[in-house]
C-alpha cells in the first residue's frame, strides 16, 4: 500500500540539484519540506521556503552543529512501522508526525582527509552523525520511507511520484535502501582506516624498511597471507596475476586457486613443494605419482593405477618421504590414502591431485591436519615464471618444451631397445624436476636413484647411484640394469665410468659438450647406449 509523500527532510552537504528537488517537492506535490542550516539557508536563498529543523524539534542546532537532527521527533517520524497501530499511537501520543521522504548526504570526510595537512581535530569533525542516522533508520523503514542518498536519483524520484500519484514504487525504495548501507558502510570503512593509519603513525611499531609485496599490487593480487616465509623471521604472501596479467602465471588448473578441502593453511615452503611436485607430475600421460621433499622428488614412478604407483614412489626412498608432498595426476582413491597412513606410516604434508574420491575424503578428514589440494584437472600449466633477483626481477617462459623423441639421436655402437627408450623417457621426465645438477637413476619406471643439486655432476651421479643401489637392496631386487638421464651434457667421461661401474645401462642426456667423444667412447666400451635430446633442462 503506496500512501503520498507528505513531509520529507532535506540535510545535504553537496547541495548539487538540491533547489531543484525541493522546488518540485513543494510545487508538484504539495510536500512539506523540513530542512537544516546550510542547506536551509541555500534554499531559502532560491526562494524555496522550507521548515528549519529547530521550529521543528522545538530544539536548537546545537554543539557547532554535532547535534541537529538527532531528535525522536526525527527518528521516531523515519522509524515508525505505518501499519503497526501501537506504534502510530505511540507517535500520535508524542506529537511525531510521519516523514516519508529524507534527502541527506554526508560530510565529506575523505576529501577532508585527502589533504594531507589535515589535522586530527579536523577529520574528527567531518564524521558526520546525524546524516548516518537519518539514512539508516529511513532505510530501514524502507516500506514506507524513501530514502535520497545521491543527488544522481533525484529525478527518478520525482518521475515516478509524477506517474504515481505522488507515491513511489517499493521496488525504486528497496533499491535505495540498499544504496544506503553501500552508502554508510563505505563512509565507516573510510573513517575505520584513516584512524588505523593514523593510529600506526602515532602508537605503532616502526614500520619496516624495504619493499612491501603490496607494491606488486599492479600486476598481483593478493590471494592469502601466510604465517611467515620460508623462515620464521620472514614475512610472506601469496599473490596470484591480476586479471590483466593472467596469461603470465596462469594454467588450466593453477596451484593458486586449488581448492583446499581440508588441513592446516598451507605455508611458504608447503605452496613452493607443491608447486614443484605438481607441475612434475601433471607432465604424465600414465597414472602417476611423485613425493617431493625441499623441491626434489624423492620418490616418483607412473604404473597402471595412481595407489601402484604411489606405493612404487614410495619405496624409493622411504626415509626422506617422511614429511613429504604427495602429488598425483588421477583421482586418489581410498587405498593409495589407507597405504599412506597406515601401512607406510607416512607423515604428509600436503596431498595435491585433480581430486579424491569420497572414501578417500573421509579417511584423510581422520588427519585434520593434513592439507588436501584438489585442482579439478591436469591441464596447461603457468607460461612465464618469475624470480626475483636484487635491484629487478628475472622472467623467463616455463621450461615445457613438448620433446619428440624421433629428434633424439644415438650416438653409441649400441642402441637402445624399446624397453630402455620408454625407460629413459620416464627418467628424462623426472630429472626435469630435480635441482641441477641434477642425475635421476630409474628402474621399472620408478626413480629410485637421485642425486640433486650438487656443483659437480660426479657427485650427483655418485648419490644417485647409491640411493639406487640401497633402494634395490630394500626392495630385494637385482642392483644395475639401471636408466640414467643427466639435466645437462657431461663435461668429462668420468660421469659414463662412475654410472657404468653401478650399473648404469643406458643414458639420456643433452649432449652437446665439447668432449662428447670421451663419454661416447666410455659409453661404447661399457656396453651403454646413450641417448642424446639436443636440450637441457636446468633446474637451479
Ligand atoms: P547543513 O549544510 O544543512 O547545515 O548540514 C547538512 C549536513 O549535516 C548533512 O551532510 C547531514 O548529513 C548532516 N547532519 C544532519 N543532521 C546532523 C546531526 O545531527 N549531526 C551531525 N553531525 N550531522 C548532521
Amino acid at each position: 500500500p503506496n500512501t503520498p509523500i507528505k513531509r520529507a527532510l532535506v540535510s545535504v552537504t553537496d547541495k548539487t540539484g538540491v533547489v531543484d528537488f525541493v522546488k518540485a517537492l513543494e510545487d508538484e506535490f504539495g510536500v512539506e519540506v523540513i530542512s537544516t542550516g546550510g542547506t536551509a539557508h541555500v534554499l531559502e536563498e532560491a526562494g524555496v521556503h522550507v521548515i528549519p529543523i529547530e521550529q521543528y524539534t522545538g530544539f536548537p542546532e546545537m554543539m557547532d552543529g554535532r547535534v541537529k537532527t538527532l531528535h525522536p521527533k526525527v527518528h521516531g517520524g523515519l522509524l515508525a512501522r505505518r501499519d503497526n497501530p501501537e506504534h502510530m499511537a505511540e507517535a500520535a501520543a508524542h506529537g511525531i508526525g510521519m516523514i516519508d521522504l529524507v534527502c541527506v548526504n554526508l560530510y565529506e570526510f575523505e576529501k577532508t582527509v585527502a589533504n594531507p595537512d589535515v589535522t586530527f581535530a579536523d577529520a574528527i569533525e567531518h564524521i558526520d552523525i546525524g546524516g548516518p542516522s537519518m539514512l539508516r533508520s529511513a532505510a530501514k523503514n524502507a516500506d514506507a520511507v524513501t530514502v535520497v542518498s545521491d543527488p544522481a536519483d533525484y529525478d527518478e524520484v520525482l518521475d515516478e511520484m509524477r506517474a504515481n500519484d505522488g507515491c513511489t514504487t517499493l521496488e525504486l525504495r528497496r533499491y535505495l535502501q540498499l544504496k544506503v548501507y553501500e552508502t554508510t558502510a563505505c563512509y565507516d570503512a573510510a573513517i575505520a582506516s584513516w584512524l588505523a593509519g593514523r593510529y600506526d603513525a602515532e602508537f605503532g611499531e616502526p614500520e619496516e624498511e624495504g619493499a612491501t609485496p603490496e607494491e606488486l599490487g599492479i600486476y598481483l593480487e593478493k590471494a592469502q597471507d601466510l604465517r611467515y616465509g620460508e623462515n620464521p623471521q620472514q614475512t610472506a604472501a601469496v599473490y596470484r596475476f591480476a586479471d590483466e596479467f593472467a596469461e603470465l602465471g596462469s594454467s588450466e588448473h593453477p596451484l593458486v586457486g586449488a581448492e583446499q578441502v581440508q588441513g592446516k593453511p598451507l605455508s611458504y615452503n608447503n605452496f613452493l613443494d607443491a608447486d614443484a611436485a605438481w607441475n612434475l607430475v601433471r607432465e604424465f600421460d600414465d597414472p602417476a605419482c611423485v613425493i617431493l621433499k625441499h623441491q626434489n622428488p624423492c620418490g616418483s614412478a607412473v604404473a597402471d593405477d595412481v595407489t601402484c604407483a604411489y606405493d612404487r614412489a614410495f619405496a624409493c626412498d622411504p626415509k626422506s618421504a617422511f614429511g613429504g608432498i604427495i602429488a598425483c595426476n588421477r583421482e586418489i582413491p581410498y587405498e593409495l590414502v589407507e597405504h599412506a597412513f597406515d601401512e607406510n606410516g607416512q607423515f604428509v604434508e600436503v596431498i595435491i591431485a585433480p581430486s579424491f574420491s569420497p572414501e578417500a575424503l573421509e579417511r584423510m578428514a581422520k588427519r585434520p591436519n593434513l592439507r588436501v589440494l584438489a585442482t579439478g584437472g591436469t591441464g596447461g600449466h603457468a607460461r612465464y615464471e618469475l624470480r626475483s633477483i636484487d635491484g629487478g626481477v628475472l622472467l623467463q617462459n616455463v621450461d615445457s618444451v613438448s620433446e619428440d623423441p624421433a629428434t633424439f639421436t644415438c650416438p653409441t655402437r649400441r642402441k637402445p631397445t624399446d624397453a630402455e627408450m620408454d625407460e629413459l623417457m620416464f627418467a628424462w621426465r623426472v630429472c626435469k624436476g630435480v635441482k641441477s645438477n641434477a642425475i635421476l637413476i630409474s628402474k621399472g619406471k620408478a626413480g629410485i636413484g637421485m642425486g640433486p643439486g650438487q656443483p659437480n655432476r660426479v657427485d650427483s651421479a655418485l648419490l644417485a647411484c647409491e640411493r639406487a643401489d640401497e633402494a634395490c637392496e630394500r626392495m630385494g631386487v637385482e642392483k644395475g640394469g639401471y636408466a640414467c638421464a643427466s639435466d645437462a651434457f657431461f663435461p668429462f667421461r668420468d660421469n659414463v665410468d662412475t654410472l657404468a661401474a653401478h650399473g648404469v645401462t643406458c643414458i639420456i642426456q643433452p649432449g652437446g659438450s665439447k668432449r662428447d667423444d670421451e663419454s661416447i667412447q666410455a659409453c661404447d666400451e661399457h656396453g651403454i647406449a646413450m641417448v642424446f635430446t639436443g636440450a637441457r633442462h636446468f633446474r637451479h
